[in-house]
């Protein structure tokens, strides 16, 4: 047996693997990964896949960044971990100032946790809390997108609209406000985010919060919504005095074009959630940010203080790796990669599009996707392209029948060029061998 092959075997025998079916987990054969450079992915064979989805959207500055690297170094000199009761750390205290002025306006107060799903939990339970103790304690309930994906623990689940993956949990969840599905096109965005204003028009006294993925919809298969839209609901969540809850693990640094997606838009939200990128996609390392008036809700006694927290927030290394992630961006012009890239990124999805059995091409700076024949019918060929281009050496994983790239933001050039015509040419080579819908 070769050292892949027992890799495998033991793999199948004992891990339990993430959205994947026992049969699947069995069967499939896994990319055995041993190493990871830039854009690069390394298997246990010795060849080489650009990895078209950031390793699940978080290796933004791409895989082993010599800074990132060197910061782990460095950290581990002198401090791993400590807890944050009654403690604090340098990395933690410089990382939040350093997070503050590069956030959106207003947001001064930096929540720590581990991952995307806790950081949405800590900012529904900030805002669930902040009502309870000020004087309106019916707002109990939140308002989320249909589509939204925010996590996938049972709180980040309950406001989460993604039919796949909740719909088997919902005796478990707390009901959330969602307006009709947009499904296709900008008038049925318009027409749910017409509905959010009247929800809050009518009942303000009941809503806790306003969540949302700004401009992006990532696990609903990159749905792109209007950025004016999010500025409808900033002014309609202001008006009913009520908080924004921007989820940007996903669409956070620089991915969608800007620092922040809400910068399309120039909104400033009054929770906002990062992870994935946060930490260079280097280590499990989230936050929350909270306005000032926030953190102004949980003065008094004890009593009032935010009964939340996790054993590792704010741990040190992380909080290095996040301190230099910053500075990569701030020192390597990662922003200016991404207006290049991204058009010739967005333009190869608008080529692919023309392709018969081709729909939808859309994106926003580093994401594109596009739907690849009909869904339901066809829900094999996302997959197909999946196989495909790893025989022409990419890691592109399908959402269903979208298919989509999402690649490091700092990929060569070169790289993202050839890493659009894999795409393009496993398409074709998967629609050529399947009979034209009727
Ligand atoms: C991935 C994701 C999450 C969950 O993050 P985890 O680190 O997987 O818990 C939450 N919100 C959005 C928008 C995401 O894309």
């Amino acid at each position: 047996m070769t050292a892949r092959d027992r890799i495998v075997d033991i793999d199948r025998r004992h891990v339990w693997r993430p959205y994947t079916s026992s049969e699947d987990h069995e069967s499939r054969d896994p990319f055995v990964i041993v190493g990871a450079e830039g854009p690069w992915l390394r298997d246990a064979d010795g060849r080489r896949y650009l990895d078209g989805n950031a390793s699940w959207w978080t290796c933004n500055v791409g895989h082993r960044h010599p800074r990132l690297c060197a910061a782990i170094a460095r950290q581990a000199e002198s401090l791993l971990h400590c807890s944050m009761a009654g403690t604090t750390h340098e990395q933690a205290a410089l990382l939040a100032e350093e997070l503050v002025e590069v956030a959106p306006e207003g947001l001064e107060r930096v929540f720590y946790s581990d991952d995307g799903s806790t950081a949405v939990e800590v900012a529904l339970k900030i805002a669930f809390q902040y009502w309870q103790q000020n004087g309106r304690p019916k707002r109990t309930r939140f308002v989320a997108l249909s589509g939204a994906f925010h996590g996938d623990t049972l709180g980040a689940v309950s406001v989460g609209g993604v039919e796949e993956f909740h719909a088997v949990f919902g005796p478990l969840l707390f009901e959330t406000i969602r307006p009709p599905d947009p499904v296709e096109g900008d008038a049925g965005w318009e027409r749910a985010v017409e509905r959010i204003e009247e929800v809050l028009r009518e009942r303000p006294d009941e809503i806790a919060g306003v969540l949302v993925e700004p401009v992006v919809q990532g696990a609903a298969g990159m749905r792109v919504w209007p950025a004016p839209l999010l500025g409808r609901l900033r002014d309609a969540t202001r008006r009913a005095d009520t908080f924004l809850v921007a989820d940007e693990v996903f669409t956070g640094y620089g991915r969608t074009g800007p620092m922040w997606a809400c910068e399309h838009a120039s909104v400033a939200p009054d929770l906002l959630c990062t992870a994935k990128s946060f930490s260079g996609g280097v280590l499990p390392f989230a936050a929350t940010l909270a306005s000032g008036r926030i953190y102004d809700g949980f003065r008094g006694g004890k009593d009032r203080a935010l009964m939340h927290g996790h054993t590792f927030c704010g741990n040190p290394l992380g909080a290095a790796v996040a301190r230099e992630v910053l500075a990569i961006y701030r020192e390597e012009d990662v922003l200016g990669q991404v207006r290049q890239n991204g058009s010739l990124l967005q333009e190869a999805f608008a080529r692919m599009a023309e392709l018969p059995g081709v729909q939808r091409p859309r994106g926003a700076g580093m994401v594109a996707a596009v739907d690849v024949g009909e869904a339901g019918y066809y829900g094999q060929i996302g997959w197909q392209v999946h196989e495909a281009a790893r025989r022409r050496g990419a890691y592109v994983r399908p959402l269903g029948n979208t298919v989509y790239l999402c690649p490091p933001l700092t990929i060569p050039t070169e790289d993202l060029r050839r890493l659009c015509e894999i795409v393009e040419e496993s398409v074709q080579e998967v629609l050529a061998g399947i009979p034209p819908a009727k």
